[in-house]
Protein backbone atom coordinates (compact mmCIF):
# COMPACT_ATOMS: atom_id res chain seq x y z
CA UNK A 1 0.00 0.00 0.00
CA UNK A 2 1.07 2.86 -0.81
CA UNK A 3 0.13 5.34 1.98
CA UNK A 4 0.14 4.78 6.12
CA UNK A 5 -0.71 6.76 8.82
CA UNK A 6 1.70 6.83 12.26
CA UNK A 7 1.23 8.88 15.23
CA UNK A 8 3.87 11.05 16.02
CA UNK A 9 6.20 10.22 19.06
CA UNK A 10 6.79 13.94 20.46
CA UNK A 11 3.53 15.59 19.58
CA UNK A 12 1.16 12.86 19.48
CA UNK A 13 -0.94 13.56 16.41
CA UNK A 14 -1.78 11.28 13.04
CA UNK A 15 0.15 12.40 9.78
CA UNK A 16 -0.33 10.61 6.93
CA UNK A 17 2.71 9.31 5.05
CA UNK A 18 4.20 7.84 1.95
CA UNK A 19 5.22 3.79 2.64
CA UNK A 20 8.63 4.28 0.18
CA UNK A 21 10.02 7.13 1.79
CA UNK A 22 12.22 6.38 4.96
CA UNK A 23 11.68 9.33 7.09
CA UNK A 24 9.18 12.11 7.59
CA UNK A 25 9.50 15.61 9.21
CA UNK A 26 6.29 16.23 11.91
CA UNK A 27 4.80 20.10 11.43
CA UNK A 28 6.15 19.78 15.46
CA UNK A 29 9.42 19.67 13.79
CA UNK A 30 10.20 15.42 14.87
CA UNK A 31 11.69 13.91 12.04
CA UNK A 32 10.07 9.88 12.20
CA UNK A 33 11.69 7.27 10.61
CA UNK A 34 9.34 5.17 8.74
CA UNK A 35 8.97 1.34 9.23
CA UNK A 36 6.12 -0.58 8.94
CA UNK A 37 5.97 -1.30 12.77
CA UNK A 38 5.07 1.99 13.48
CA UNK A 39 2.25 2.36 10.19
CA UNK A 40 -1.51 2.49 12.09
CA UNK A 41 -3.06 2.14 8.68
CA UNK A 42 -2.73 1.72 5.42
CA UNK A 43 -4.48 2.39 2.58
CA UNK A 44 -3.77 3.47 -1.34
CA UNK A 45 -6.39 6.03 -1.68
CA UNK A 46 -4.92 9.37 -0.88
CA UNK A 47 -8.72 11.20 0.16
CA UNK A 48 -8.99 7.75 2.15
CA UNK A 49 -5.98 8.31 3.79
CA UNK A 50 -7.15 12.15 4.46
CA UNK A 51 -9.54 10.99 6.25
CA UNK A 52 -7.89 8.51 8.07
CA UNK A 53 -5.52 10.85 9.29
CA UNK A 54 -8.89 13.28 10.21
CA UNK A 55 -10.41 10.16 12.14
CA UNK A 56 -7.17 8.96 14.03
CA UNK A 57 -6.99 12.28 15.45
CA UNK A 58 -10.37 12.76 16.32
CA UNK A 59 -10.06 9.06 18.20
CA UNK A 60 -6.66 10.54 19.75
CA UNK A 61 -8.54 13.34 21.29
CA UNK A 62 -11.74 10.77 22.10
CA UNK A 63 -13.84 11.99 19.93
CA UNK A 64 -14.50 9.56 18.15
CA UNK A 65 -13.56 5.47 18.25
CA UNK A 66 -10.47 4.47 16.22
CA UNK A 67 -11.52 3.46 13.22
CA UNK A 68 -11.22 0.02 12.53
CA UNK A 69 -7.69 -1.24 10.91
CA UNK A 70 -9.25 -3.20 7.76
CA UNK A 71 -12.54 -1.66 6.06
CA UNK A 72 -13.88 -5.13 5.47
CA UNK A 73 -17.40 -5.15 3.69
CA UNK A 74 -19.29 -7.00 6.65
CA UNK A 75 -22.25 -8.96 5.10
CA UNK A 76 -25.20 -8.15 7.48
CA UNK A 77 -25.71 -11.34 8.83
CA UNK A 78 -29.47 -10.52 9.21
CA UNK A 79 -29.90 -9.32 5.94
CA UNK A 80 -28.28 -12.23 4.64
CA UNK A 81 -31.02 -14.59 6.91
CA UNK A 82 -34.08 -12.39 5.32
CA UNK A 83 -32.82 -12.29 1.90
CA UNK A 84 -32.61 -16.29 2.67
CA UNK A 85 -36.05 -17.12 2.98
CA UNK A 86 -37.45 -14.44 0.41
CA UNK A 87 -38.94 -17.05 -1.43
CA UNK A 88 -41.33 -18.20 1.43
CA UNK A 89 -44.64 -15.99 0.57
CA UNK A 90 -46.16 -16.94 4.13
CA UNK A 91 -45.23 -14.21 6.18
CA UNK A 92 -45.47 -16.37 9.22
CA UNK A 93 -43.80 -19.23 7.97
CA UNK A 94 -41.38 -16.76 6.79
CA UNK A 95 -40.70 -15.77 10.22
CA UNK A 96 -40.54 -19.07 11.41
CA UNK A 97 -37.86 -19.95 8.75
CA UNK A 98 -36.05 -16.79 9.63
CA UNK A 99 -36.48 -17.62 14.01
CA UNK A 100 -35.04 -21.36 12.87
CA UNK A 101 -32.12 -19.40 11.45
CA UNK A 102 -31.67 -17.22 14.44
CA UNK A 103 -31.76 -19.81 17.04
CA UNK A 104 -28.85 -21.54 14.46
CA UNK A 105 -26.70 -18.31 14.59
CA UNK A 106 -26.98 -16.91 18.14
CA UNK A 107 -28.29 -19.95 20.06
CA UNK A 108 -31.58 -17.86 21.03
CA UNK A 109 -32.85 -14.56 19.99
CA UNK A 110 -34.57 -11.45 21.34
CA UNK A 111 -37.03 -9.55 20.38
CA UNK A 112 -34.17 -6.80 19.57
CA UNK A 113 -32.88 -9.49 16.54
CA UNK A 114 -36.81 -10.01 15.90
CA UNK A 115 -36.93 -5.80 15.41
CA UNK A 116 -33.83 -6.14 13.56
CA UNK A 117 -35.34 -8.71 10.25
CA UNK A 118 -38.53 -7.09 11.25
CA UNK A 119 -37.29 -4.36 9.67
CA UNK A 120 -35.53 -5.55 6.96
CA UNK A 121 -38.75 -7.14 5.79
CA UNK A 122 -40.34 -4.04 6.19
CA UNK A 123 -42.49 -4.78 9.17
CA UNK A 124 -42.18 -3.25 12.50
CA UNK A 125 -44.34 -4.78 15.37
CA UNK A 126 -42.03 -7.39 16.64
CA UNK A 127 -43.84 -8.29 19.60
CA UNK A 128 -46.81 -9.04 17.74
CA UNK A 129 -45.05 -11.10 15.50
CA UNK A 130 -43.63 -12.86 18.59
CA UNK A 131 -47.03 -13.35 19.53
CA UNK A 132 -48.50 -14.83 16.86
CA UNK A 133 -44.65 -17.38 16.75
CA UNK A 134 -45.18 -18.02 20.37
CA UNK A 135 -48.93 -18.79 19.57
CA UNK A 136 -47.89 -20.92 16.84
CA UNK A 137 -46.13 -23.44 18.81
CA UNK A 138 -43.07 -22.93 16.47
CA UNK A 139 -40.94 -20.80 18.88
CA UNK A 140 -40.55 -20.78 22.60
CA UNK A 141 -39.15 -18.88 25.54
CA UNK A 142 -36.11 -20.45 26.47
CA UNK A 143 -35.31 -18.29 29.53
CA UNK A 144 -36.62 -14.82 30.48
CA UNK A 145 -37.08 -12.69 27.58
CA UNK A 146 -35.39 -15.22 24.94
CA UNK A 147 -36.63 -17.43 22.56
CA UNK A 148 -35.78 -20.55 20.01
CA UNK A 149 -37.69 -21.67 17.13
CA UNK A 150 -38.89 -25.63 17.44
ZN1 LIG B 1 4.89 15.74 15.88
Amino acid sequence: MKYAVIICPKCGKAKGIETRKKTTTCPCGREIRLKRGIFKFMTDSPSELADLVARVNAALHGIEPMPKEKKRKRRDSYAAMVEGTAAIKDPLERLHVIAAELTKSKSEFDLDDLRRVLSIIGQDDPERMLARLLEGGVVFESSPGKFKAT
